[in-house]
């Protein structure tokens, strides 16, 4: 089956909004020639740089995603961000379930479900990350783990609910470590992924859900990963940091894909 790859950029807590506006602005000219039917291209600025992001990204191939949601509406949690907030600004995308929420910020497999499920209700794509760390993949336990973020991210939901579900898997210690993993330990993961959530959704699901890899993704590693079946796109950090590295990134993914 065909999928569409989808390659984000994650700036993380880098980029006031003029720098922003600069970033996008360059990016639009750079990747103004990649079909959107090949492609779809997402940046995820921080939240006070969205609007910026948004204006400089109007009318061309780039959508703008956010780092994060919360599931309640409105109220007292201080820091956090609404659907309606991002909707104001023009969001099509939210990332939610990152390592560094993970590993920082207390997140757990039910508040990603919780962020996930607001954020679809919303009538956001969502990228749901889920990866195992260095410690657990040495231990053998990266399908376990996987799995375990699989159940508590997505039980509950329905297959309609999963159209707008793309699974990023990110190997914790591959995150801005300059440590790839292979093509072939990559694709052997992301086919245990698909499998997952075969088991938990049935073939129809397993067989259109995009699954990014994302970890130290450079231009010179993009299409080789993107070549192999079951890796469906990129989620970007470093390199996304750069109109110019995250252009080539982009056009050496959708070369790779053998749209
Ligand atoms: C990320 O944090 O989502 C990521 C993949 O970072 P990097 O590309 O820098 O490894």
């Amino acid at each position: 089956m065909s999928r569409k790859i989808v390659v984000a950029g994650n700036w993380k807590m880098n980029k006031t909004a003029a720098e922003a506006e600069a970033l996008v602005k360059e990016l639009v000219g750079l990747v103004s020639d990649v079909c959107p039917c090949k492609a779809e291209i997402v940046v995820c600025p921080p939240f006070t740089a969205i609007a910026a992001a948004v204006k400089a990204a109007k009318g061309s191939n780039i959508k703008v995603g956010a780092q994060n949601v919360h599931w309640e509406a409105s109220g007292a949690y201080t820091g956090e961000i609404s659907v309606s907030m991002l909707k104001e600004l023009g969001v099509e995308y939210v990332i939610t379930g990152h390592s560094e929420r993970r590993q920082y910020f207390g997140e757990t497999d039910h508040t990603v479900h919780l962020r996930t499920a607001a954020a679809l209700a919303g009538g956001f794509k969502v990228m749901m990350c889920i990866g195992e760390t260095l410690e657990e993949r040495e231990s053998n336990r990266t399908a376990e783990v996987l799995d375990r973020q699989l159940e508590g991210g997505l039980g509950g939901f329905t297959a309609a609910d999963m159209e707008n579900i793309i699974l990023a898997y990110e190997p914790v210690w591959a995150i801005g470590t300059g440590k790839t993993a292979t093509p072939e330990m990559a694709e052997e993961t992301h086919r245990h992924i698909r499998g997952k959530v075969r088991a938990m959704f049935g073939d129809e699901v397993a067989g259109k859900i995009r699954i990014q890899y994302g970890g130290s993704m450079k231009p010179g590693n993009a299409a080789e990963l993107l070549a192999c079946p079951d890796i469906d796109g990129g989620l970007i950090g470093g390199t996304a940091l750069k109109a110019d590295s995250f252009a080539e990134l982009v056009k050496n993914a959708v070369s790779g894909s053998g749209c």
